[in-house]
């Protein structure tokens, strides 16, 4: 196969130092630059992706090429094709896996919901065996969502919140998987880090975003959709910088210990950890656009909706105090500069001529 040959010429996971680390979703956003960020440290890095439809396809092939240059190789293939990975993992000794693919997105599941269970559950479980069966067995650290405190009106967010509302169905598939691996860390001694992302946003960022679809109308002329929940009021979400969760999945990564295994006699039990991965200061939706409307230097038409119950939730707003006593994570990049550094990529990527 050719993904073989390639893998076998390639130089950069042949290592005898740092992690070796599978990272699924790697044509995804977060996937994307997590890569990136561990090959600029000399660390092996393989990527996964199935590279589905679900937005701008030639996004993801950009991505994949940002990739190559930098010497990363991704694979297409499924999570869901245990062959493949049985064939991937007899060739690489993963110390890490870094599990980023998924289908996202909370209001695609109200036409696709079976999408969400494929790549979110029935993946999440293909991927997890195979790592339970590996030898060595990897540290796996994956991408849960703040999206499981569903209807929790308990702000700021903490770990150790309630999750039994999830207001989604991609809310309800990630409630799942923190479920799933829970199991395979308690029977098959697997290490396990979930992080709960909130709101990624940032350059070569998903289009099905708010603040990316805002971007393209306002800038096309096209009036944008705001939601409001109940009497008015604005929806706000804790908007986190891709840079920031970059810093946080590398240092889960760097923090994880290793899997103990199901043969030794000495096993015990094995590192699972939850963390919030976010930026700790919401902000509303009609925010949001102002400052875009201001790096962009033109004004949005706007239409003030009332929010139907299509899965969105009001708020979000996340308690990071675990992640910064365990992984030293301390998200530096408010969102007046994010967003200054996404239009100024936005700009340059689709050619848009700046005054
Ligand atoms: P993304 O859609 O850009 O990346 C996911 C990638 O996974 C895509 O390139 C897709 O092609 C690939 N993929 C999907 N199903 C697959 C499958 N079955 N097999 C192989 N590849 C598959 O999304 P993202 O924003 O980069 O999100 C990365 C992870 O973080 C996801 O798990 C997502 O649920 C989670 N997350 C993201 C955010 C956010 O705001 N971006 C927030 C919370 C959680």
């Amino acid at each position: 196969q050719a993904w073989q040959k390639s893998i076998r010429e390639s130089s950069h996971v042949k290592r005898e130092e740092g992690l070796v680390v599978l990272v699924t979703g790697a044509a995804g956003f977060v996937g994307s630059h997590v890569s990136l960020a561990l090959k600029k440290r000399g660390d092996g890095v393989v990527g996964l992706d199935n590279f589905n439809k679900y937005y701008d396809p030639q996004l993801k092939r950009d991505r994949q090429k940002l990739l190559e240059r930098h010497g990363i190789f991704i694979i297409e293939g499924d999570i869901n094709d245990a062959v493949l990975l049985k064939e991937l993992f007899d060739m690489i000794p993963f110390t890490h896996v870094m599990h980023l693919a998924a289908q996202a997105g909370v209001r695609y599941a109200l036409e696709n919901p079976n999408s969400y269970v494929h790549s979110n559950i029935a993946g999440l479980v293909t991927l997890l065996e195979q790592c339970r069966k590996a030898n060595p067995q990897p540290a796996f650290v994956w991408a849960s969502s703040s999206s499981v405190y569903g209807l929790n009106t308990k702000v700021p967010f903490a770990e150790s919140d309630r999750t039994d509302q999830p207001a989604s169905l991609y809310a309800a598939t990630k409630k799942a998987g923190e479920e799933f691996v829970h199991t395979y860390n308690h029977i098959y001694g697997l290490s396990i880090t979930g992080l709960r992302f909130f709101t990624v946003y940032g350059p070569f960022g998903r289009p099905d975003m708010a603040y990316f679809s805002f971007t393209q109308n306002i800038l096309s002329g096209k009036p944008i959709t705001i939601y409001q929940g109940p009497n008015k009021v604005d929806l706000a979400r804790d908007f986190t910088f891709i840079d920031d969760i970059v810093k946080g999945c590398v240092a889960s990564l760097d923090t994880a210990e290793k899997s103990t295994g199901t043969g030794g006699k000495k096993r015990g039990p094995a590192q699972l950890r939850t963390f919030n991965l976010g930026n700790t200061s919401p902000v509303t939706v009609p925010t949001l656009v102002s400052i875009l409307e201001k790096h962009l230097k033109v004004k949005a038409k706007k239409n003030f909706v009332k929010m139907p119950r299509n899965g969105d939730v009001p708020f979000t707003h996340a308690n990071v105090t675990l992640a910064r006593n365990e992984l030293g994570y301390y998200p530096t990049t408010d969102l007046n500069t994010g967003l200054k550094k996404f239009v100024k990529w936005y700009q340059n990527y689709y050619g848009i001529a700046t005054s």
